[in-house]
């Protein structure tokens, strides 16, 4: 991340750039699958469509699932590389105010790369601590990194990809998993679980089958999550086709844009 120094904050694509600095790096250091830099370019482009900004409706998608997280019994964060390298502190954060746990849970599992991701949360876990006192500071210590225990089953999938927590994704009614893929996002939907899912593209397997589609970037949804789940909202009676409209809708005008 040295060379980002050199990209002054006018920068006009300065987030993008420190996003993909921070993925290469995470590559290097082994937390990555190699094929996390093509979603993130397919993410990326979708993103540009989108303005590389939260729109209204993303911002209600997010307030829903803010309200559907407060109000589930087994609320659950589950957490890839990508995300953790781009939204871990915001994923912390907002698990720390859910008070719930954080799942580690990969598409390409390897031991190694389940170590280093929790080590990684851990890790940020403990810099957030660092930076707060009080009741802040013990609700962040309080974030359960689940993962490693590998005692759940997804029920629907096979191999390695069916691997979850028991006291994580396995037992929990509601599951925030930030770039789902899309058979796994249907296998925990037909479990019965409500699925809410951040996802660039609308038309993504994922985005059309979760129960709520945040259609926005992860590291800006989470912290927008963050700041909403304060505001204690309560459910609605979701459309979330609607909210995959008004994604492309945004995109579709972005002629208007040139
Ligand atoms: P699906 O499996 O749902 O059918 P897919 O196979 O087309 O989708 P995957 O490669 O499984 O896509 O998942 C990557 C998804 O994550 C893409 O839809 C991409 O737009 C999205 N994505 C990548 N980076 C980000 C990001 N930073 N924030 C939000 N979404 C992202
Ligand atoms: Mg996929």
């Amino acid at each position: 991340m040295s060379d980002m120094g050199e990209i002054p904050d006018s920068h006009p694509r300065k987030a993008s750039l420190v996003a993909r600095a921070k993925l290469v790096e995470a590559s290097k250091q082994g937390l990555l699958a190699d094929s996390a830099m093509i979603a993130h370019g397919r993410g990326e482009a979708f993103d540009y469509l989108l303005g590389e900004k939260t729109n209204e409706s993303a911002k209600s998608a997010i307030k829903e699932c803010a309200a559907r997280l407060l109000v589930a019994k087994s609320p659950v964060i589950s957490m890839n590389g990508n995300t953790t390298v781009l939204a871990g502190r915001q994923a912390i954060l907002a698990a720390s105010i859910i008070g719930c746990p954080i799942e580690v849970n990969i598409y390409y599992r390897t031991p190694e790369r389940m170590e280093k991701l929790i080590m990684a949360l851990e890790s940020m876990k403990e810099e957030i601590a660092s930076e707060n006192d009080g009741e802040t500071k013990a609700s962040v210590m309080a974030v359960e990194i689940l993962g490693a225990e590998a005692d759940g089953n997804i029920v629907g999938l096979e191999g390695p990809r069916s691997i979850c927590s028991k006291k994580g994704i396995e037992s929990a009614d509601v599951v925030l998993v930030p770039l789902e893929d899309g058979d796994r996002c249907e296998a925990l939907v037909a479990l019965g679980k409500q699925v809410l899912v951040i996802d660039l593209n609308p038309l993504s397997r994922t985005a059309r089958t979760a129960t709520v589609t945040i259609v926005d970037e992860v590291s800006r949804a989470m912290e927008i999550m963050s700041k909403l789940l304060l505001e204690n909202p309560t459910p609605t009676d979701w459309d979330n086709q609607q909210t995959l409209r008004d994604a492309l809708d945004v995109m579709a005008d972005a002629s208007t844009r040139i």
